[in-house]
């Protein structure tokens, strides 16, 4: 499979790793947004967050329970940050390995608007 997060989960392609685990992986948003802008990426494929079911949910929690660990580590977890997964073209998914953008160590701007 052709999946760029994969290749980065397999060192085939270089990234700043941030945290890992045995089902979570870590790393530097290449283009950040903000102070910190992390993406979490479960170490197994899964598209998007329309193929959570019953059998993978569990590396979804595994993302979750990481991202809660590297924000305190790092110190922004009291100060508060954002948690994004873009589902599909609507939702601007780029990359079909399902991950969580974290962003935070600044004050974030809201709502995201539609394109017009
Ligand atoms: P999406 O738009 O799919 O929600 O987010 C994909 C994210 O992956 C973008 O924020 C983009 O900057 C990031 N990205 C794409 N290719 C690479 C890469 O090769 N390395 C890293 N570190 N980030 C990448
Ligand atoms: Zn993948």
């Amino acid at each position: 499979m052709d999946c760029i997060f994969c290749k980065i989960i397999k060192g085939e392609i270089p990234s700043e790793k941030v945290y890992e685990n045995d089902n979570v992986y870590a790393f530097k948003d290449i283009s950040p947004e903000a102070k910190h802008h992390i993406l979490f990426i479960p170490k197994e494929h899964i598209d998007s967050a329309n193929e959570i079911n019953e059998s993978n949910a569990k590396l979804v929690s595994d993302v979750f329970i990481a991202i809660q660990k590297v924000a305190k580590d790092i110190g922004f977890a009291e100060g508060g940050y954002r948690i994004v997964n873009n589902c599909n073209d609507d939702g601007g998914q780029t990359v079909h390995h399902i991950h969580f953008h974290v962003i935070g160590g600044e004050k974030l701007g809201w709502p995201p608007f539609p394109v017009k």
